[in-house]
């Protein structure tokens, strides 16, 4: 008997799943495939009782979805957010066992979160809230389980708390259960740029196939973030002139080069961490929309959503990375590979994220730490072979690259689900 199809009426859920079914269908995989692996193994929701600092009781919402550990324990961050909840988790998870799969690490997907508004909770209120959480998740949780990481609004300092709970719960020190952890703390040295850093080595990568020298290269990239600015700092370094960047604070341009050392030094001597007056110190003028501008090369690195059906039209670069998680919407990209442009999909884009997430974990489970250089040296490698990997893969089929990565990640999981069989 064919299983029904799952549908969902959360528009994430939804689209996670229909390119499954898209990209499983012209694979061929079979039905018994698609069906295990369009179900997540596990869907936990927990409730988080938080003393808040008035002395009344807040309970909270939490969710951590496995959707797959065929090839390892699941991989995905923890987000706190007012819309988080299950069928959201469950889509990222989703995508992380996809992301996880075509980086070639061994580790499947999961995703968490707490349904909450952090911007209006102390310090206090939010160690009680990862502490409970944390301990209400703990069954689940494991360095040979899942392995959560910071996400949306949580940071290495929501990792501590989290591991300095369950390392006491178990009466022993879990380093290996959480990455994304301060450089000080069983951190890696290379981690803060490491996804910035492998979406500019897609990018220069490209610029090698296509027969570009990228000193001849112009480039925009949206988002002055951590993808984004380390995006825009190792493509400067290599040599391709930035003629637009952009923050919240609004877009900057200059047809000579954005200086981004000084882009840098603007950033971090602002309490908010913007470019705000960049325009005044960094020889640029500002402008409406950096998507728009004429360079050949566009490295959304902001947020989801921002290239659409009312922008993706006005777009001129014919080279587009995706270093944000889904800039590009469906009907966007659509209007993209009708103008003939080109786009790299985030999850190979931006896996250099969850590829130095597993560095750390690797580097924790034997207790030593390598330097930086061999970090960074490592994170290259790698992305350079995933990026051939799908380009290679996407010429041989005559597909998009985002079909070709899809196809392939699912292949790779599939494969073991089939090695290993239904009893999972
Ligand atoms: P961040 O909060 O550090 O940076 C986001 C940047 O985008 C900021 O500079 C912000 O001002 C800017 N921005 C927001 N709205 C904008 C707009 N409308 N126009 C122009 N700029 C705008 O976040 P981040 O960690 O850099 O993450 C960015 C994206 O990359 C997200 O989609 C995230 O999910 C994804 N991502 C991040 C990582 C990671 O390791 N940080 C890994 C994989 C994917």
């Amino acid at each position: 008997m064919v299983q029904e199809r799952r549908k969902s009426s959360n528009v994430l859920l939804d689209t996670a799943l229909q390119e499954f079914y898209g990209a499983a269908d012209e694979m061929g995989l079979n039905e018994k495939l698609i069906s295990i692996l369009s179900h997540s193994e596990r869907r936990l929701e927990v409730s988080v009782p938080v003393e808040m600092d008035d002395g009344s009781v807040n309970v909270f919402s939490g969710y951590r979805v496995q959707h797959s550990t065929a090839l390892g324990p699941s991989k995905g961050g923890i987000r706190y957010d007012p819309e988080v909840d299950m069928d959201e988790c469950e889509a990222l998870a989703m995508l992380m066992t996809w992301k996880c799969s075509l980086a070639g690490i061994p580790y499947g997907g999961g995703k968490g979160g707490i349904s909450c508004d952090p911007s209006t909770m102390s310090k206090k209120e939010k160690e009680r809230l990862s502490r409970t959480y944390g301990a209400r998740i703990s069954p689940i949780l494991g360095k040979w389980k899942d392995i959560p990481a910071p996400d949306m609004n949580t940071s290495g300092q929501e990792m501590v708390w989290i591991m300095d709970t369950v390392s006491k719960m178990r009466e022993e020190l879990e380093p290996s259960l959480l990455t994304g952890k301060p450089v000080s703390y069983w951190g890696s040295k290379g981690r803060n740029e490491a996804t910035g850093r492998g979406v500019a080595t897609c990018g220069l990568e490209l610029m090698k196939i296509l027969g570009k020298n990228p000193s001849s290269v112009t480039a925009s990239v949206q988002g002055f973030g951590n993808v984004g600015s380390y995006t825009a700092k190792t493509l400067s370094d290599a040599g391709v002139k930035i003629v637009a960047i952009s923050d919240v604070t609004g877009a900057y341009y200059s047809e000579h080069g954005i200086d981004i050392n000084k882009a840098f030094e603007v950033q971090r001597s602002n309490p908010k961490k913007l470019l705000t007056g960049f325009e005044k110190v960094g020889n640029c003028e500002k402008i409406e929309n950096e998507l728009f501008v004429e360079a050949e090369f566009l490295f959304p690195c902001a947020r989801d959503g921002m290239i659409n059906r009312r922008t993706a039209p006005e777009i001129k670069a014919r080279y587009i990375i995706e270093g944000a998680n889904g800039p590009i919407t469906p009907d966007g990209d659509e209007i993209l590979a009708k103008n003939g442009a080109l786009v790299v999909p985030d999850f190979l884009a931006n896996s250099g994220g969850v590829i130095g997430s597993y560095f750390e974990w690797a580097q924790n489970l034997q207790g030593i730490f390598w330097t930086e250089e061999e970090y960074n040296e490592k994170l290259v490698r790698i992305m350079k072979d995933n990026f051939r990997r799908v380009w290679d893969y996407a010429e041989s089929k005559k597909i998009r690259m985002r079909r070709a990565a899809t196809m392939a990640a699912i292949q790779r999981v599939a494969d073991v689900v089939e090695m290993r069989g239904t009893f999972l």
